[in-house]
């Protein structure tokens, strides 16, 4: 048998009944896959003491990364905290540290503490304690002789914070330059997939070892790169000159504009018919964007566009609500009446009614205003009602990233 390398390890009953589902083992895979690690065994055990003792032996003895999920809780059923003790023949000692954080974070929230809790500061002898900002439950780390065994709570919001700040980056440490791959991920915005797909695949087909995966979600499409040896930013340099302002980068599109207004100290101001509010819902998702983002206003009715933002009536009654006209004037408005540098806005039609012949449904004016000009784009979206908001959001976001990178 060839020694693998990662194992992941899933406990729980809930899991084998089909109660839950195991998100923890492709969360792991997906995050080891970034530093080059491979996960090729996995196992799903019940809470039961003596079959999570066999599962961590057998596991350790084939792996040399161990990682397992669950079973942390203080109750009586969770038992990986025995289990490893009893696999790896360390006792339970009991953890002043791992104690004092279980304290203080049930005295930050005033949560009464149960005298159970206390169960959870008892560790494998000279395990190191993972911290665990969202839970009770603090995880551990069991290393020697360059084998790794990692316990991490179960609940997804709790597992995958820890594994990103705590196990990753001391495995990249042990094993970053044995990787036997690189991956890189970009996304691209507004280009079909075909289309992506023929400006990569020959790129990508020049370099031995290297592959990659498309997924489109949103208008987007992502790339994951991968090449076996060396590094993969020749083909990365390659990509980006055929993509050009396609290529966004490797955050989502709302991060990518969140980052280019903040380094730029540019402010900004939404106003949004058809989309309801779901720019600023996009952007209000970046950390930090209260510097950037002055207001965002759903100015849905005729009245609205020209009480708020200025759009004459007139003009309105001329065009229609639904024109490149009024959503000029609503860019320019909003970034007048919100004195910021950028306005972005949007007025269409999501469906499924309400649609003509001149104006058919999933039909939106995008417009930008930025540095003195407005530009206006015209895009007639497929779907339903749903999808046409978050289409159009969407492609707002990425009008407003390229007024910002060429302004
Ligand atoms: P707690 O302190 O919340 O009890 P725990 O570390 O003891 O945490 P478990 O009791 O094993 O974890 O699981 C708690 C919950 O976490 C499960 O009911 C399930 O919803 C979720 N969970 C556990 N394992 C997984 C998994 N592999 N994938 C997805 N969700 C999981
Ligand atoms: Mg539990």
């Amino acid at each position: 048998m060839r020694a693998s390398r990662v194992a992941v390890l899933s406990t729980g009953t809930e899991l084998l009944r089909g109660r839950s589902v195991d998100t923890n083992l492709a969360s792991i895979a997906r995050a080891l896959e970034t530093i080059g690690l491979e996960v090729d065994y996995h196992a799903t055990g019940p809470d039961d003491l003596d079959r999570l003792v066999e599962e961590i032996r057998l596991a350790s003895a084939r792996a040399e990364v161990v990682i397992l999920t669950g079973g942390l809780g203080p109750t009586e059923d969770d038992f990986t905290r025995r289990a490893a003790a009893e696999a790896f023949e360390r006792p339970l000692v009991f953890q002043p540290a791992a104690w004092n954080a279980i304290r203080s974070r049930f005295r930050r929230f005033r949560i009464p503490m149960a005298s159970i809790n206390r169960r959870q500061a008892f560790l494998p002898r000279a395990a190191g304690i993972l911290p665990n900002p969202n839970g009770s439950a603090p995880g551990f780390a069991v290393e020697s002789a360059g084998r790794f065994f990692f316990a991490l709570p179960g609940p997804p919001r709790e597992m995958i914070p820890m594994l990103q700040k705590r196990v990753l980056p001391r495995l990249a440490a042990a094993f970053g330059n044995r990787a036997r791959f690189r991956l890189w991920e970009g996304r691209v915005f507004g280009m079909p997939e075909g289309s992506v797909d023929e400006i990569v695949r020959p790129i990508v087909a020049r370099r031995r070892g290297a592959s990659y995966g498309l997924t489109v979600s949103g208008g987007t499409v992502n790339i994951t790169l991968r090449v076996e040896r060396g590094s993969p930013l020749p083909l990365v340099r390659a990509l980006r000159r055929k993509l050009g302002l396609f290529l966004i980068g490797p955050k989502s599109l709302e991060e990518t504009v969140g980052d280019l207004l903040l380094r730029k100290r540019q402010t900004i101001a939404i106003a949004e018919s058809c989309t309801g509010g779901l720019i600023s819902h996009k952007l209000t998702s970046v950390s930090g964007i209260s510097a950037a983002l002055l207001e965002g206003l759903v100015c849905y009715s005729n009245r609205s566009k020209t009480a708020r933002l200025g759009v004459p009536a007139e003009l309105i009654r001329r065009h229609g609500a639904v024109s490149p006209e009024v959503a000029a004037a609503m860019a320019e408005g909003i970034a007048r009446t919100a004195g910021a540098d950028a306005g972005i806005a949007v007025t269409g039609i999501a469906g499924p009614s309400g649609g003509s012949k001149k104006k058919p449904v999933g039909l939106v004016w995008h417009a930008v205003h930025y540095r003195g000009r407005t530009r206006v784009e015209r895009r007639v979206f497929p779907g339903d009602r749903p999808a046409v908001k978050d289409r159009a959001a969407n492609f707002a976001l990425d009008l407003v990233r390229r007024a910002l990178l060429k302004g």
